[in-house]
């Protein structure tokens, strides 16, 4: 199959905005795609040529973009910065040279889909001595070959920024069109599927065999499975009223979301956004393997930093670096220790757990577990309909220093990757949001050199909207947390336009961000600006895909 199938397809794509009329598109496609390409070939329409549950990323900065094109058209980069800083879009900038040289040559492209899509691949698996320039080599491999167009999207492929719109809703629309018709009932199995597998490779081949192929696709421990939401409460009432009486009822540890799985014998470690987080871990590694019994298994848990001498936990922001870091693994097990403590089952020896009740689920982890004092143990819970006991747990794991409270439906089952309200959190008033970073804009004098002022935003749909300005929150030092230049060196590699001091990044940064209140405003496109916004941790984390929503602004600001 020719490249150029795809790039008409995302010329259509882009044209309109109109959901309906995209799932169309897309629809009409996968039928071609079934019978004269591969599965795998879908990943391009998120602009990506992997599985969503592999965290790998092209690596690919502005700058080295900015080579490629250069070293591809024989033009010097000077130039293609000067276009760059003109038009605003590298995609743009590599298509309008591609054209200036495709003029004085008679070119008819023959870019297969193939080629482009084993190329990419590469230029993320290529590592060691010599990567840049062999990445350079398979980019301008691709520009050479393409036709402007094409040029333009692979550009843009490469930057993860493909500007077509085309978010997993509508990838999961379209494969529902394409084999069920789009019948409601079974656009949610497909969603239900593509939460399971998180891949949509898989859920595409397995919807090509109907309702049958897209039940037999389960959990299986190794590969990560995207974990169940919370809702937001208010209080305790509004948490009984979710979840009924009487209710699970436990502490909210401040720590991070980790779901360990156990297969053959090994452990693997994944965070909430599937990332393989299993190196940065070995003491969790060895705690898991000595305390919990089972061959196979998938735990989801809350690990939490603490301070032994103070006999106390510890905020999450003061442990990140647990995560981000690594190198110096074994002096940063000393330094922060954390705990694990285990709150779900999804999978236990062969069977899939998610259909069992929430009260089956805790007792097998209540079997299984090992209790061994700041290494692991179950989560705290009570099991209450009364509010008395309830407040009094409630105040008790504020006492201990934790977030609030965690009310679940005790006959409930496990449903990966949404808020379905049988999880519920209740923290004292604390104004906070996750929100994406956008932009950011270089300091001056002590500070120069450094982005330390950051234009965040919330989602709405595969959008994001700006809604504020923030520069307060982050540290100086590392022992403190996420400092102004850790900051600077992750977002220098994210910058897909500049401007005097201002640039804009590609939305990967997830912060949580706490505030005094919002107001309506014009000066950011949500509409909404926060008033003394501060970030109170950077969240690595944390997905994009998850983050506050328009709606949740909305709502907070009719309080
Ligand atoms: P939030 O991140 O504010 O939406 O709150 C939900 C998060 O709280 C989950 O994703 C977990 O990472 C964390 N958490 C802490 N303690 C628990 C617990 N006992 N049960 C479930 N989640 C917990």
């Amino acid at each position: 199959m020719e490249y150029l199938k795809f790039v008409k397809v995302y010329d259509d794509l882009a044209s309109t905005t109109k959901k309906l009329d995209k799932t169309a598109i897309l629809a009409s496609f996968l039928r071609d795609l079934e019978k004269n390409g591969k599965s795998e070939w879908i990943y391009l329409f998120r602009g990506r040529v992997l599985p969503d549950y592999d965290a790998g990323e092209f690596g690919i900065s502005t700058q080295l973009v900015l080579k490629a094109v250069g070293a591809s058209f024989g033009i010097s980069i000077l130039e293609v910065i000067n276009k760059f800083k003109e038009i605003g879009d590298l995609g743009k900038v590599a298509e309008y040279f591609a054209l200036k040289k495709r003029q004085s040559v008679l070119f008819s492209s023959k870019l297969q889909v193939s080629k482009v899509f084993d190329n990419l691949k590469k230029v993320i698996s290529i590592e060691g001595s010599g990567a840049i320039d062999k990445k350079i080599g398979l980019i301008s491999e691709l520009l050479n070959s393409g036709s402007p167009s094409e040029v333009k999207y692979i550009i843009r492929t490469l930057l993860s920024d493909l500007r077509v719109g085309v978010a997993d809703a509508l990838l999961v629309d379209a494969i529902a069109l394409t084999f069920f018709s789009g019948e409601s009932e079974m656009r949610l199995k497909v969603e239900e599927t593509y939460d399971l597998a998180n891949d949509f490779a898989r859920v595409f081949d397995a919807a090509k065999k109907g309702a049958k192929g897209l039940e037999s696709i389960t959990i299986v421990p190794g590969k990560p499975v995207k974990a169940m939401l919370a809702v937001k409460s208010a209080s305790l009432e509004e948490a009984f009223e979710i979840c009924g009486k009487p209710a699970a009822l436990e502490h909210k540890y401040d720590g991070f979301r980790m779901m360990i799985h156990k297969k053959e014998g090994e452990i693997f470690l994944f965070t909430r956004r599937l990332e393989n987080v299993t190196k940065q871990f070995p003491d969790i590694v060895e705690v898991i393997k000595k305390n919990v019994k089972g061959d196979e298994f998938i735990l989801d848990t809350e690990v939490v930093g603490y301070d032994e001498k103070a006999e106390k936990y510890k905020p999450f922001e003061s442990i990140s670096q647990r995560i981000k870091r690594k190198y110096d693994i074994d002096k940063l097990i000393k330094q922060l220790p954390v705990e694990v403590n285990v709150f779900d089952v999804l999978y236990y020896n062969g069977e899939s757990w998610l259909n069992k009740n929430f009260v089956e689920r805790r007792k097998l982890i209540e079997k299984i577990i090992k209790i061994e004092k700041w290494k692991i143990r179950p989560a705290i819970q009570i099991i209450t309909g009364e509010e008395k006991e309830a407040q009094k747990f409630y105040e008790k794991a504020i006492e201990m220093g934790e977030e609030g409270l965690m009310v679940k439906k005790i006959d409930s089952p496990y449903k990966q990757g949404r808020k379905v309200g049988y999880m519920v959190k209740l923290k004292p008033v604390v104004n906070d949001l996750d929100l994406v970073i956008v932009g950011a804009e270089y300091g001056t004098g002590k500070r120069g050199g450094w982005l330390t002022s950051y234009i965040v935003a919330c989602r709405s749909g595969s959008e994001f909207l700006e809604v504020g300005k923030v520069s307060s929150g982050l540290k100086e030092k590392e022992e403190e947390g996420t400092t102004y230049d850790e900051m600077t060196n992750l977002l220098k590699p994210l910058i897909i336009e500049e401007s005097g001091n201002e640039v804009k990044v590609k939305p990967r940064l997830v912060v949580a961000v706490t505030y005094q209140n919002i107001q309506k405003s014009p000066a950011y496109s949500s509409g909404y600006a926060l008033r003394f916004p501060r970030i109170s941790a950077y969240r690595p984390d944390r997905d994009v895909k998850e983050i506050t929503t328009l709606e949740d602004i909305e709502k907070e600001a009719r309080k």
